[in-house]
This record gives C-alpha cells, structure tokens and sequence, in this order.
C-alpha cells in the first residue's frame, strides 16, 4: 500500500493527491471569484463528489469496525480503547472551548454593535446523557444503516464482531466475508479519492463566487476570530498533542492529514470526511485499521473540536452584540451544554448552527443571533469541520500509538509524496 521512495527516472513524476486537491481549491476560489453566481452551474460537481464520499461511509464504517473486532479477538483491548478515546475527545473539546471562550472576551467581537433583542429564549434544558446512551442502541440496524446512524451502526457493528468471535469457527466464512468487503471498501476509497480535486474545485468556485466580501465585510471580526481560534486550535493540537504528548513529529502529522482536512474544509462534513479520514490514517500515518476504523467513526460523530470553539466564540458575540453581561454560571453552562449537545449530534454540514440556539437558549441569549450569523454560516462551518477532523485524526494518532498500532516507520516516511497504485 505504501508508496517507494526510489524513483525510477524514465517514469514521469506522478504528483501527490494532496498537492493536486490543494490546486482543485485554489484554482476553485478564483474560478468562483471571476464567475460570481455564474458559479452554482460547477456546483453538481460538487455534489456529485458529495454523493460519491457519503456513498462509502455507511458500507465502510460496518465492515471495517466488524474486522477490527474479528482480528483483535482481545475484547478488553477494545474497551481500552473506547475509554481512551472519549478521554482524549473529551480533553481536546475542552481546550477548543476555552480557546473560544478566551478569543471572546479578548477581543470582544459583537462590543459597539448595538443589537436589541425583541424575544428572548426561554431556558430550556439540553438533551440528557441518559437519553443519548439510550439512543446508541439501535431498535432495527438495518433502519441505522439505511438512516446512517453513525452511533448505532458502531453498536451494531461492534456486537456483531464479538458475536462471531464467541461462535468461533463458525464465525469464520461471515468473518471473511466482512473482511474482503472492508478491502473492497478501501479500494473503493482510493478510486473515489481520486476525484476529490474536481469535487473540490467544483464546491470552492461555488462558494466563492456565492460569498462574496460585501456579504463577509460586516462580520469580517467574528469569522476572523473562529478561524484565528481554530489556527490555534490546530497549533496546539500538532504542538501539544502530537509533540509534546506523543513524541512524534507534528509537520509529518500535518502533512500526512492535509487531504483530509482538504476535504473536511470544501465539505463541510465531519461525517463525509470519514473514508479521507481513514485513508489518510493508515496511509499516510500508519496507524492500523483497527484503530482507525474504531476511533475515527466515534470521533466524526461526538468530537467537534472546532464547533465547540464556535460556539464559545458566537455565544460571546452574540452577548455582547446585545449588551448582555453573563455570569460565571452562564460561562460553565456554556462549557457544559457545548460539549454535551456535540455527543450524538451527526458530522454534517450546519449541526454546529443548530447547537448554537440550542446553548444560546440554555444560557437564555437571544436566538436572533443565529438570524445574524446564519447567511455567513457556510464560511465559519467550513473551518470549524476542518479542526473537527483535524482534532479525530490526532486522538486516532496517539490512540494508535499508545496501543502499539501505529507504524512509526511508515509515520516518518515521506509517504504522501506519492500515490499508491
Ligand atoms: N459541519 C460540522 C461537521 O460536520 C458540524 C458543524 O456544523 O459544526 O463536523
């Protein structure tokens, strides 16, 4: 799978996807800046890339999870694992929000705007842990599946695999099945991955030529401050994280994970990101597909790093927009509720607008603010998923290291620099 370093001369050089992906949406922001609305007409492209990603999540998080419990055996190992990812999740929402937090009340992004609210939210309270374990298992897995239920399909798919280990050698032609399936589904990754830069180009010059800078001019400091935010998010991420936590080298961790983010950036899905995710987990940094098809299905669906740092940052505008002080209380509630309502909620485009009326209206803030920032939401949304799956792919590096499944050799290689065949 890897690629070679040697390079034999008489071949062209092929260039690395990545590269080719960046290009897609650089050469995206001018096409949609020179055509304006013209723009939408490149956008079925788009959506047809859209399409072809959200056609592998489902078939590819089922199988390789039920090979990942097939070939571990080891169940304890499993729950290990589980444990350690919702820590990490947990850990890194938690600086996310203060770096949100923080940025709002350094810079004061909504100060002098004046805003007068004619309704304010009742305090209503946020869904319960118990109802979300609840709702983790599915009543009929083929509706999570055809739903794309991310959590129930995870449910489904791990007892599934424990059911075929305890069956033993009966297990095994189900097993194999499942296991030439999930290789199917790689494969099936890689060709569609290949379309990624035309996808891209297509969503950037639509974008682009949708939002224009009169649109983006008057909120020009609260987009500037969630995408300062998550810059530092991702700083911290590769710097602290990676670094320092993981001893391992942060650029080749950013290197390794740029198609993705690539990805999660003109998508803005968490969720349709998955199948780049896993792709750019085991190829370019060599953690193995156990780990990976475990760790970064939970994280698209209940780690939002960036979207909780969005949230910190709007629930302040949107205060001090209105002249609203807020107490310690409602400082904690925020933590509280942005993190809670980010379990359970799907990777897709605009859940993190949804989640804000929801914690705007449990510290009782009013909901106009979302009227405010909706038309631009597009522009924060595509940031805030970058860290989101920036945040999935550091917990699935240093899961997989801590375990003994990371191949550090593969890690340290140049191996994004060419594509495998
Ligand atoms: N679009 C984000 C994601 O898929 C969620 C959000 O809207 O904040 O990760």
């Amino acid at each position: 799978m890897t690629s070679t370093t040697s390079i034999n001369n008489n071949e062209p050089k092929k260039m690395a996807l990545w590269l080719k992906i960046l290009i897609g949406m650089i050469a995206g922001i001018i096409a949609g800046m020179l055509l304006g609305n013209n723009a939408e007409y490149i956008k079925p492209l788009g959506q047809l890339f859209i399409s072809a990603i959200k056609m592998l999540i489902v078939p590819l998080i089922f199988c390789s999870l039920i090979v990942g419990v097939t070939s571990m055996k080891d169940t304890t190992k499993m729950g290990r694992i589980g444990v350690k990812s919702i820590v990490f999740y947990l850990a890194t929402t938690a600086v996310a929000i203060s770096i949100g937090l923080g940025l709002g009340l350094l810079f004061e992004p909504g100060a002098g705007l004046n805003m007068v609210a004619t309704t304010v939210a009742d305090a209503k309270p946020s869904p319960t842990l118990v109802d979300t374990i609840v709702s983790l298992v599915p009543k009929n897995p083929v509706g999570s599946l055809a739903s794309g239920n991310i959590l129930q399909i995870i449910v489904f798919a791990l007892s599934l695999g424990i059911a075929l280990n305890l069956i033993g050698e009966k297990g095994e032609p189900a097993s194999k099945m499942f296991e030439s399936l999930a290789d199917a589904m790689y494969k099936l990754t890689e060709l569609v991955m290949k379309l990624a830069p035309y996808g891209v180009f297509a969503l950037m010059a639509w974008v682009s030529g949708k939002y224009g800078l009169d649109v983006l001019l008057p909120l020009i400091k609260v987009i500037g401050l969630v995408y300062l935010g998550c810059i530092i998010h991702v700083l911290v991420l590769g710097g602290g994280f990676v670094g320092l936590l993981g001893k391992l080298n942060p650029q080749r961790f950013y290197k390794g994970i740029i198609e993705a983010q690539i990805i999660a950036f003109t998508t803005t899905s968490s969720s349709g990101t998955l199948p780049a995710s896993i792709k750019c987990a085991t190829q370019n940094l060599g953690v193995s597909r156990t780990v990976s098809s475990f760790v970064l299905p939970v994280g698209a669906t209940i780690n939002m790093d960036g979207t909780a740092l969005y949230q910190g940052v709007l629930a302040l505008f949107i205060a001090q927009a209105f002249g609203i002080d807020l107490t310690t209380t409602d400082y904690l509630t925020i933590i509280a509720t942005a993190t809670l309502a980010s379990v359970g909620t799907a990777g897709v485009p605009g859940a993190g607008l949804i989640m804000l009326s929801l914690v705007l209206t449990t510290v009782g803030l009013p909901l106009e603010g979302i009227a405010i920032v909706a038309g631009i939401d597009r522009i924060l949304d595509m940031a805030r998923t970058t860290i989101n799956v920036t945040g999935d792919l550091m917990v699935t590096l240093l899961i997989g290291k801590s375990e003994g499944e990371l191949n550090e050799t593969l890690y340290n290689q140049n191996n994004t620099a060419a594509q495998p065949a």
